[in-house]
């Protein structure tokens, strides 16, 4: 990986720009945690991270919630390289009861919506009292089922990101802000 200032980085024959800065994300962290601190105080709410990609922004949008909370990880994959396969498989599972209990799940980015789906209809097995999600990114032009919240933080346009957690085969995921794919020589 070879990073050139704030705004360019190279993975092989891929070129990525920045799309959202550090200073941004931070900003943006900062509202939905606020929002999220006022809608469930005295809830305790548990919050779900989804794996892999969804750990850095977790990391700071928890320490700036100020909540009594669970938190919990699952680790749901769809993501080969570039495009999504289709197949989620859940590696990781949820260690508490969620019954009665008021679940939000944080995700890195909402692209088809298939994996929030799937995952939304186990947790509702669950009998949770209500079920959120948060999410750091959305791809509404590559939703294939609605999806809506109070809770997301950039719509983004259709183009594969990484950084801030969002890898590509496992690299990237510790660039401090938020790249998109701009060409891919042959
Ligand atoms: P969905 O099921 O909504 O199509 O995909 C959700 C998952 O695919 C995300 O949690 C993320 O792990 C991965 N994903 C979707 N779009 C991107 C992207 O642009 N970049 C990266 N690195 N992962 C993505």
């Amino acid at each position: 990986m070879i990073i050139e200032g704030d705004q360019m980085v190279r993975i092989g024959r891929r070129t990525f720009e920045q799309l959202i800065s550090r200073d941004a994300i931070d900003h943006r962290i900062g509202e939905m945690a606020d929002d999220l601190t006022e809608q469930y105080r005295d809830l305790e709410p548990v919050f779900i991270v989804v794996l892999n990609g969804a750990f850095i922004f977790a990391a700071d949008l928890l320490r700036a919630c100020a909540l009594d909370c669970d938190i919990q990880f699952v680790k749901l994959s769809s993501y080969q390289g570039t495009s999504s396969t289709g197949v989620i498989q859940q590696i990781l599972g949820v260690q508490i009861p969620l019954r009665g209990r008021h679940v939000i799940v944080v995700e890195d980015i909402v692209d088809t919506g298939r994996t929030l789906k799937y995952f939304a209809e186990l947790l509702r097995k669950e009998h949770p009292a209500s079920i959120e999600f948060v999410t750091l990114l959305s791809k509404p032009d590559c939703h294939e089922t609605r999806f809506e919240s109070p809770y997301i933080g950039f719509e983004i346009p259709n183009a594969f990101v990484i950084g801030y957690g969002l890898d590509l085969d496992g690299r990237a995921r510790n660039l401090d802000s938020i790249y998109q794919l701009r060409d891919e020589s042959p």
